[in-house]
């Protein structure tokens, strides 16, 4: 079977002190499941070398299109890879909404990442007019088909996050029925799109509005394999929670 990913996304928040009391919370404890940290770019490199022989991993939020050149502002895939890096986060609904990111942009950073042996963590979902216009699936469907286009030659696992928009800091968690429908449609895209191997092998992760109140009803279904958590995971003794409790 796959084996869970927990990932927190600090988005921009925390500082010193989050990162200090993270990894004091979470070096030394065993994990029956991944897990990662996605903390501000700048805050990568120390937190690798504290985590030192820890098994947690350590993830971007975003990564560049661009391999390298004039390109003010940009942090390359095998920058990230080179200095120690699992994963990074392509897409989360708040670049789609706030920098332009599209499902082409996607696409390329997937790619980026594939070559040079990150796990690109693919963020996808419905905002809430697609959600009651009832289009949920083909929105998911074209983020997916454009997103993980022509990647049948690159090696290397590919990650998705379900993450309804409308759920997203909201406090109002998608219901974990309604997560684990959706999450099986995700599976059958990918199937079909590059067979049962890649779907049965290949993660798919919730987020929004994840806490230690819903997180093991989340995990416990067929087709959720791992959460993505943004707010709780501010909270040190919170995350570990959600880490340790199922
Ligand atoms: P919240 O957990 O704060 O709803 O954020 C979810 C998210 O966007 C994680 O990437």
């Amino acid at each position: 079977g796959r084996r869970s990913l927990i990932i927190a996304n600090w988005k921009l928040n925390g500082g010193i002190d989050l990162m200090c009391t993270s990894i004091a919370t979470l070096v030394g404890k065993e994990f029956d499941t991944d897990i990662a940290v996605c903390p501000p770019y700048i805050y990568i490199r120390d937190m690798l070398s504290l985590l030192h022989h820890s098994e947690v991993q350590i993830g971007s939020q975003n990564v560049s299109k661009f391999e390298s050149g004039a390109y003010t502002g940009e942090t390359s895939a095998e920058m990230l890879k080179k200095v120690g890096c699992s994963l990074c986060l392509i897409g989360h609904s708040e670049r789609r909404q706030m920098f332009r990111e599209n499902n082409i942009s996607c696409n390329i950073k997937v790619k980026n990442a594939l070559i040079h042996g990150l796990v690109p963590v693919l963020c996808i979902g419905e905002n809430a007019e697609e959600k009651e216009a009832g289009i949920t699936k083909d929105i998911i469907f074209r983020q997916i088909d454009e997103g993980l286009k022509e990647i049948q030659d690159y090696e290397g696992d590919v990650c998705i996050a379900y993450e309804p928009v409308w759920a997203i800091g909201s406090g109002k968690s998608a219901d974990p029925e309604l997560a684990q429908e959706v999450h099986q449609f995700i599976r059958k895209c990918l199937k079909e799109k590059y067979g049962a191997g890649f779907a049965q092998k290949n993660r798919i992760l919730y987020g929004g509005s994840v806490s230690r109140k819903n997180a093991c009803e989340l995990l416990e279904k067929p087709d959720i394999d791992g959460l993505l958590v943004g707010g709780a995971s501010l909270d040190p003794e919170h995350f570990l929670q959600i880490c340790t409790q199922c």
